[in-house]
C-alpha cells in the first residue's frame, strides 16, 4: 500500500480545519460571506504556515456554488472541478523558476480569457519575492487593473523584497509560527485517528521540533511514527530527533554553576553511554545559554521561544542564578566547541575539557 504522508493525508478542505491562522481565515471568511472579495492578496510568513494551504482553500470558496460559512462546500459541482489536479481555473506559478519578465507577460496575455465552468480565475504566485524587477513591472500593470474575474494571491517567505508599488495593491495577511500547544493538540488528533499511541512527553518534542510550522511537525511526527512502527515513546523520539531532553539539559547548567567537576564528567560519560551524539549536544548546550539569555533580557521571551509553558517556567527559574556574562561565555564556548566536535578523534576529552575551562572560567591555551 502506498505512504500517504500526514501533512499530505490532512491538508485542511475547508477554512475551520486551518491550524493556528484564525486572525486570517475569518477574515477572508467573512470577505466570501459578504462578497467583499479582493484582486490581490500577499500572503508571507514563514515556510509551512499555510500560506499555499489557504490559498487554495479561498481559490475553491470564492467559486462554490454554496459555501457553508464561507468555506468551500466540498460538494458542488465547482468544488468537485477544482478539486482536480490542474483545474485551469486555479494557476499556481513557481516564481523561483518562472521569475523572467516574459513569464509575467504570459499571465499577462491570459488574464483576460474568462474562467470556464468558474466566477474567478485565481493566481496563487509562491515565492513571489525572486520575481525580477521587470517582472515586478509586469505585474504591478496587471494588479493596477485586474480585470472583475481575476484574484492574484501573492506567497512569500520574504515581503520585505517587495516593490512599494506591488505591496500597496495587495490586501496582506501576516501568517504567524503556530504554537507548540496547537501543534500538540493538533498532532493527538491526529495519532488518534491513524491508532498512533504516544505519550504527552512525546508529543511535546515532536511539537518544539516543529518551530511552528505545521508540515515541518507533520513531516517529524511521520518519520517518528513509522520508526516506531506506530507506537511512539520518549526515549526513541529523543533518539531519533538527535537533541537531548531540557531535564539532563537543565541539570547539566545546575552543575556547571555549582562547578560540581566530578557531576559534569559523570554526566558527560552517561550522555555518551546513551549513544547520544556529542556534537549535537554541545550544539544543545550552547542553544540553552542563548534561551536563558533570551529569557533574562527579552521582555517577550515567551511568543520568542515559543515553548511549552511548564519549560519556560523552569527557564525562568534557571535564568536567575546566572549573570548575563556567564550565559555569553557558555554560548560562545559551546558553539564553537560544536564545530571542533565534528571533526576531533577524542570527542569525549574535547567536550569535558570545554566544560570544565569554561565553568572554572580558566585561560584556554589554544596551540
Ligand atoms: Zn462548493
Amino acid at each position: 500500500m502506498e505512504h500517504i504522508s500526514l501533512y499530505r493525508k490532512y491538508r485542511p478542505k475547508t477554512f475551520e480545519e486551518v491550524i493556528g491562522q484564525d486572525h486570517i481565515t475569518k477574515t477572508l471568511q467573512n470577505q466570501i460571506m459578504n462578497n467583499h472579495i479582493g484582486h490581490a492578496y500577499l500572503f508571507t510568513g514563514t515556510r509551512g504556515t499555510g500560506k499555499t494551504s489557504i490559498a487554495k482553500i479561498f481559490a475553491k470558496a470564492v467559486n462554490c456554488l454554496s459555501p457553508v460559512h464561507g468555506s468551500p462546500c466540498g460538494k458542488c459541482e465547482n468544488c468537485l472541478r477544482l478539486e482536480k489536479e490542474n483545474d485551469i481555473n486555479i494557476i499556481e506559478i513557481d516564481a523561483a523558476s518562472n521569475n523572467k519578465v516574459d513569464d509575467v507577460r504570459e499571465i499577462r496575455d491570459k488574464v483576460k480569457f474568462l474562467p470556464v465552468g468558474a466566477k474567478y480565475k485565481v493566481y496563487i504566485i509562491d515565492e513571489v519575492h525572486m520575481l525580477t524587477d521587470s517582472a515586478f513591472n509586469a505585474l504591478l500593470k496587471t494588479l493596477e487593473e485586474p480585470p472583475e474575474h481575476i484574484i492574484f494571491i501573492l506567497a512569500t517567505t520574504e515581503a520585505h523584497k517587495l516593490p512599494q508599488t506591488i505591496l500597496s495593491r495587495c490586501v496582506r495577511f501576516d501568517f504567524h509560527l503556530v504554537s507548540v500547544e496547537t501543534l500538540m493538540k493538533h498532532l493527538a488528533k491526529i495519532f488518534d485517528k491513524e491508532k498512533i499511541t504516544y505519550d504527552e512527553e512525546s508529543l511535546k518534542l515532536i511539537a518544539v521540533a516543529g518551530e511552528g510550522s505545521v508540515r515541518d511537525t507533520l513531516s517529524i511526527a511521520d518519520s517518528i511514527a513509522s520508526y516506531c512502527q506506530g507506537k511512539i515513546t520518549k526515549e526513541e523520539t529523543l533518539n531519533i530527533l538527535g537533541t537531548t531532553d531540557y531535564e539532563l539539559i537543565l541539570s547539566f547548567f545546575k552543575e556547571l554553576k555549582e562547578k560540581e567537576v566530578g557531576n559534569i564528567l559523570a554526566l558527560i560519560d552517561k550522555i555518551e553511554k546513551e549513544g547520544k551524539n556529542l556534537a549535537v549536544f554541545a550544539k544543545d548546550l550552547s542553544k540553552h545559554a542563548r534561551n536563558l539569555l533570551i529569557v533574562k533580557t527579552c521582555k517577550d521571551a515567551d511568543s520568542i521561544l515559543n515553548l511549552p509553558e511548564d519549560v519556560m517556567a523552569k527557564f525562568k527559574e534557571q535564568a536567575e542564578i546566572f549573570d548575563e556574562k556567564e550565559l555569553i561565555r557558555y554560548m560562545q564556548v559551546f558553539s564553537s566547541a560544536e564545530n571542533e566536535l565534528r571533526y576531533t578523534l577524542s570527542v569525549r576529552l574535547l567536550l569535558e575539557t570545554t566544560c570544565l575551562t569554561a565553568m572554572l572560567n580558566l585561560e584556554v591555551k589554544k596551540n
